[in-house]
C-alpha cells in the first residue's frame, strides 16, 4: 500500500490560510507591524505581501480613525479582553473604502504576548443589500402607515390588534393608542360576534392561508359600513403562525351606487315590459273592437230583420257573428300563447299546404321590395302540431325577416325532411328521430352573437320603442318546444338569417283540410248612388253594405288599399268612400283617401277606425268632407252618419 505522506498539521494550516480568498488572514507583531499576509488579504486590501510585510497595520484605517487612535485602542482591547471585534470602514491601497468586519485575537506563548491574529472580511456588498432591505422595509412601513383608503393592520395569532395605519383610523374611527392590544372582534356587529364570525374568520385564515368576505362592520361610533375584508395568515420560516395581516376596505358608497344601479335597471326593465304589454294589449283591443263590431252589428241587423218579419235570410247574420266570435276566440288563444298557457290542438298537418295557403298573405305583408320564393319538398312528411300555431309562427318569422330587410331583399321559405341522429342532437333539447324542417330565410341585416343569444327571450327586442314587442320569437320557441321540436338560428351580420323550425314527423296521413265558413257575399248594387266600402274585415264590409242597402245605396267592396284605389281610379260612379284606416297591401285608408281626392276632389270620406289608428288619421287636421267613426259602433249610428254625409252634412 502506497500511502501519501500526511501533512504536518502546521503545514495544513498554512495552506488553508494561504488558500482562503474571501478573508484577509494575517499576523501582527505586538506593536502592530504586519508579519504575514495571505492572498485573501491581498485581494481585499490591494497590497502584495512583499510591499506590506513590516508596515504598521494602522494604514488600513481611515484618517479619522487614525487621528482618534482607534488602531492602538483595538490592540489594547484585544490584549486586555482577549478579542477585539468591529464593523467599520477600512481603506484599500488605492484609497477606496470598504466596509470591514474585523476580529483581532492576541497570540501568547508562555504567557508572553507575541503578536495578534487578524481576520478581516469585506462586507461592503452585504451591507448595501441590508441597507436596501432596511430602506424598502422603511418605505413600505411608511406606505402602509400613509394609506388612507385601506385599513391595514396586524393581529396577533389570538386576534389582538398589534399595529394600526391611518386608513384603519379613518375607516374605523379608533386612534392607534386606543385600539392596539384590543381584540379585533369589536369591529364586527353584535350578530356576527354572536355567530362567532370573527373567530371562524381567523380559523379559516389559519387553515387556508386566507379569509375573504364582504359584510357589515362597525365603526367606533357604532355606525355600520359595508366592508370588504381580507385576512392573511403570516408564518415564520419554520411555519409557525406569528399573526394575521388584515386589509379592510369601506365599500359602503360603492355598494349603495350598485344597489341603485340594479334598482334603476329593474325599473327600466319593468317600464319596457309595461310598454311592450301596452303595445300588445293596444293591438289586441283594436282587433277585438273590429270583431265586436262584426258580432254586435250582425246581431243588431238580425233583430231589425226579425222585427220587420223578413226572416228568410237570417243565416248569414248568424254565421257572420259566429265567424267573428271564433276569430275573437283565436285571438284569446294567441294571448294565452304569450302566457305559455295555450292548449295546443295538435293535428296531423301538411306544412306545405299550410304554407301555400299563406303565400298570398305573406307576399302582401312583404311588400313590393321583397321577393318571395318557396322551395317545398314534394315528399314532405306530415307533422303533428297545431296548424294555427304553426301559421302564427311562420308569419312571425316572415315579419321579422321583413323588418330585417328595410331596403328590400329576398325571403325564402323552404320545407324539408331531416333525420337527426344522436350526434346531431348532442347537447340539445330534442330527441333523435325524423323531423320536418320549415325554414324561413332572409337576406337582411343578420344578428350579432349577443342578439342570437337573447333572441328567444320574452320582451327582447332591438327594435325602437313601440315597434317591437320582443314576443315573436319567444312565441315561436314556445310553440316548437311544446310540439316536441325546436328552433335553430343561423345568422351572419350583413348577410342574412335562417330560422329553422323542427317539428317531429307524424306517422300517418295528414288530415283533410277543414271547410272554412264562407262569409257574407256582397249584394248586387241596385241603381242610383253608390258607395265604395274598403275594409279587410269581411264581416265589417258586409254589415256596412247591408246598412247602405237599407238606405237605398248600392255598394262596391274592396279588401285592401290598392284594390280600393283601382276602383276609385276607374270611372265607376262613387258618391261616398267608407274605409277602414289600417289596411293590408302597403297603403292605409288615409293614404288611399288622399290619392282618391286627387282624382275626385269632392269625394266625401268616412273613416271607420279602431282606437289605435286615430293618430294615423289625425282627427284635428281632417280636410272638409272627411269624417271619422270609431269602432265598435251601432249600425244605427253608422246609418245616421252616412245619411248626414250624403245629404251634405
Ligand atoms: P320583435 O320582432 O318584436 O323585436 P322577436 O322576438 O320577433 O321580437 O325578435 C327579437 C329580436 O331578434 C328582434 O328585435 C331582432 O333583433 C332579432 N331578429 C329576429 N329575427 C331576425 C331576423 N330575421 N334578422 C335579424 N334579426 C332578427
Ligand atoms: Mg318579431
Amino acid at each position: 500500500m502506497n500511502r501519501t505522506k500526511p501533512f504536518a498539521i502546521a503545514d495544513a494550516h498554512e495552506l488553508l490560510i494561504q488558500g482562503v480568498m474571501d478573508y484577509a488572514i494575517y499576523m501582527l507583531d505586538p506593536t502592530g507591524r504586519v508579519l504575514s499576509w495571505n492572498p485573501g488579504a491581498e485581494q481585499i486590501k490591494g497590497y502584495a505581501a512583499d510591499e506590506i510585510i513590516g508596515e504598521h497595520f494602522s494604514r488600513f484605517y481611515t484618517e479619522e480613525d487614525r487621528v482618534a487612535g482607534v488602531p492602538r485602542e483595538a490592540l489594547r482591547i484585544a490584549e486586555e479582553e482577549g478579542r477585539f471585534t468591529a464593523e467599520a470602514w477600512r481603506v484599500r491601497k488605492d484609497g477606496t473604502r470598504f466596509w470591514a468586519m474585523v476580529v483581532i485575537d492576541p497570540i501568547r506563548r508562555n504567557g508572553q504576548l507575541i503578536g495578534f491574529a487578524k481576520i478581516t472580511r469585506d462586507m461592503t456588498e452585504a451591507r448595501e443589500a441590508q441597507l436596501k432591505a432596511l430602506e424598502s422595509e422603511r418605505r413600505f412601513r411608511l406606505l402602509v402607515q400613509g394609506v388612507v383608503d385601506y385599513a391595514i393592520y396586524m393581529l396577533s395569532p389570538e386576534g389582538y390588534v398589534t399595529n394600526w395605519n391611518a386608513g384603519a383610523e379613518r375607516i374605523k374611527g379608533y386612534g392607534a393608542e386606543e385600539i392596539v392590544g384590543e381584540h379585533f372582534s369589536r369591529f364586527y356587529t353584535a350578530e356576527d360576534r354572536e355567530a362567532r364570525v370573527p373567530w371562524m374568520a381567523l380559523e379559516t385564515a389559519r387553515r387556508e392561508g386566507r379569509y375573504e368576505a364582504e359584510g357589515w362592520r362597525q365603526r367606533k361610533d357604532g355606525t355600520r359600513f359595508w366592508a370588504s375584508v381580507v385576512i392573511d395568515a403570516i408564518r415564520d420560516e419554520s411555519g409557525e403562525l406569528i399573526g394575521f395581516a388584515k386589509v379592510t376596505r369601506d365599500l359602503t358608497e360603492r355598494r349603495q351606487a350598485q344597489l341603485e344601479l340594479e334598482q334603476s335597471r329593474e325599473q327600466l326593465f319593468q317600464a319596457q315590459k309595461m310598454e311592450a304589454l301596452g303595445h300588445l294589449t293596444g293591438g289586441l283591443a283594436h282587433d277585438f273592437n273590429n270583431l265586436l263590431t262584426g258580432i254586435i252589428g250582425s246581431l243588431e241587423l238580425l233583430k231589425t230583420r226579425v222585427s220587420q218579419g223578413r226572416i228568410g235570410d237570417l243565416d248569414r247574420y248568424v254565421s257572420a257573428a259566429q265567424g267573428a266570435a271564433s276569430r275573437a276566440a283565436a285571438l284569446t288563444h294567441r294571448l294565452l300563447a304569450f302566457a305559455r298557457r295555450q292548449t295546443l290542438n295538435p293535428r296531423p298537418t301538411d306544412s306545405n299546404r299550410l304554407i301555400l295557403g299563406m303565400e298570398e298573405l305573406i307576399r302582401r305583408t312583404m311588400g313590393p321590395q321583397i321577393g318571395v320564393v318557396t322551395f317545398l319538398s314534394s315528399r314532405l312528411w306530415p307533422t303533428l302540431c297545431d296548424p294555427n300555431q304553426l301559421e302564427n309562427a311562420v308569419l312571425n318569422l316572415c315579419i321579422n325577416a321583413r323588418d330585417a330587410m328595410p331596403s328590400g331583399g329576398q325571403l325564402r321559405i323552404e320545407t324539408s325532411n331531416v333525420t337527426l341522429d344522436e350526434r346531431d342532437v348532442r347537447g340539445q333539447e330534442v330527441k333523435p328521430g325524423d323531423y320536418v324542417v320549415v325554414c324561413i330565410a332572409d337576406t337582411g341585416v343578420g344578428m350579432p352573437q349577443e342578439v342570437i343569444d337573447r333572441a328567444f327571450d320574452p320582451f327582447f327586442t332591438t327594435k325602437p320603442l313601440g315597434h317591437g314587442t320582443g314576443l315573436g320569437l319567444s312565441m315561436v320557441y314556445g310553440f316548437a318546444r311544446q310540439s316536441g321540436g325546436q328552433v335553430r338560428i343561423s345568422s351572419e351580420v350583413g348577410v342574412g338569417t335562417e330560422m329553422r323550425i323542427y317539428l317531429p314527423r307524424h306517422e300517418g296521413p295528414a288530415a283533410a283540410e277543414e271547410a272554412q265558413p264562407e262569409l257574407g257575399v256582397a249584394p248586387q248594387a241596385e241603381h242610383g248612388e253608390s258607395v265604395l266600402v274598403v275594409d279587410d274585415e269581411a264581416t265589417v264590409r258586409m254589415l256596412v253594405t247591408e246598412v247602405l242597402q237599407e238606405l237605398g245605396y248600392s255598394a262596391i267592396e274592396a279588401a285592401d288599399g290598392p284594390s280600393g284605389l283601382r276602383v276609385l281610379q276607374s270611372d265607376v260612379r262613387i258618391d261616398l268612400l267608407v274605409t277602414d284606416v289600417g289596411l293590408p297591401g302597403g297603403m292605409n285608408g288615409r293614404q288611399m283617401a288622399d290619392a282618391a281626392r286627387e282624382i275626385r276632389p269632392e269625394l266625401p270620406v268616412l273613416f271607420i277606425t279602431g282606437y289605435a289608428e286615430n293618430a294615423v288619421v289625425g282627427s284635428e287636421q281632417l280636410e272638409p268632407g272627411m269624417h271619422i267613426l270609431t269602432k265598435p259602433f251601432a249600425m244605427e249610428m253608422l246609418a245616421n252618419r252616412i245619411r248626414a254625409i250624403t245629404s251634405g252634412g
